[in-house]
């Protein structure tokens, strides 16, 4: 791959928020396509990513985009998944790739699958990188460096389009992982859907308690709850969709937690110090293994 021959001839990104827009730089900036063809839904969007230059053409209409495009990347909530395939499926020229940057994976190939054509590669993909903002204004071309991108082909995925996606996605900083969709859902609950439920609940939870005490808590925000408000202010219509899209391995997770949560409650109650102790100790020595894994984002979350 050169400047003068793309890995794509030419990319289409549905959906130019956070994610598509951090992609559309990246794409741009490592010369990984001819042409960038961007379509979001609303004229807004669409003149805020024209104003800041981060594609070759805009469009509100899917199809048009991904008309004559090799790969197709889906960047728009999961519940939009369903209307998106079904716009664009007729478009699709023989031999392009179809993939997503969507939170669950299982929903993504459910909700894609039946709408794409014979011929076309169907490649989902999950970067495990993100923060709490949204829109095309947030999105920087170095989001991806050092981090996961896991793609989760369904069995029998043309190999070359699976080789192109783990280029594309290297070339712009990642590290690539191939791995079965249900997996990925099971770990992504558990890593990052039940702490984002949490910080949503503890956040509400604050939130509703007597005016003068909630005053105090903003006051005296430290940093455990601080990180909480940061991770709850992430974008509601997302996270909606990727909890009603990983229900079972959410609701899996859930239960475990819930679990350990009064196990630890009846602990306290019964002034049990050796089992919050060891308890504690045990959690202390797994943030350990995260920063050894280089996996610490104190500033930047991954979803
Ligand atoms: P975002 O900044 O809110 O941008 C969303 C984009 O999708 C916009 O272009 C928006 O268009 C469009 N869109 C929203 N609702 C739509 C609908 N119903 N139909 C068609 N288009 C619609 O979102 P994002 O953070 O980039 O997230 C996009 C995807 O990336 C999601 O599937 C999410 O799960 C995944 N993801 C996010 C993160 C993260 O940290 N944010 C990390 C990894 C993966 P308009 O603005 O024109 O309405």
């Amino acid at each position: 791959m050169t400047a003068d021959t793309p890995l794509f001839e030419r990319i289409a990104l549905i959906g130019i928020g956070l994610i598509g827009s951090s992609l559309a730089r990246a794409v741009r900036q490592h010369g990984l396509a001819g042409h960038i063809a961007i379509c979001t839904r609303s004229a807004e969007t669409l003149a805020a990513a024209e104003k800041l230059e981060l594609g070759d053409s805009y469009t509100q209409d899917a199809a048009v985009a991904a008309k004559d495009a090799d790969l197709v990347v889906i960047c728009v909530p999961m519940g939009a998944y369903g209307a998106v395939a079904e716009a664009i499926a007729p478009s699709l020229k023989a031999g392009a790739i179809v993939s997503d940057v969507g939170s669950t994976k299982k929903s993504a190939i459910d909700d894609l699958g039946p709408s794409i054509p014979d011929g076309v590669h169907l490649v989902p993909g999950h970067p495990i990188a993100g923060t709490e903002h949204s829109g095309p204004e947030h999105g920087f071309a170095s989001l991806f460096e050092n981090h996961w991108c896991i793609l989760t082909p369904p069995d029998g995925t043309n190999s070359d389009a699976i080789d192109k996606m783990t280029r594309l996605w290297e070339t712009c900083g990642s590290m690539v992982e191939i791995m079965d969709a249900a997996h990925h859902d099971q770990v992504l609950a558990i890593t990052s859907h039940l702490p984002h439920l949490i910080s949503y609940t503890i956040v509400g939870t604050a939130t509703d308690l007597e005016d003068h005490l909630k005053k105090e808590v903003v006051k005296f925000a430290a940093g455990g709850f601080r990180d909480f408000t940061r991770i709850a202010a992430s974008d509601p219509i997302m996270w909606r969709d990727i909890f009603l899209n990983n229900k079972d391995a959410v609701l899996d997770v859930l239960g475990r937690f819930t679990e350990d949560l009064t196990a630890l409650q009846r602990a306290i109650r019964r002034g049990e110090a050796d089992t919050l102790g060891d308890s504690f100790e045990r959690t202390r020595d797994i943030r350990k293994g995260v920063i050894e894994a280089k996996q610490d984002f104190m500033d930047k979350e991954e979803e």
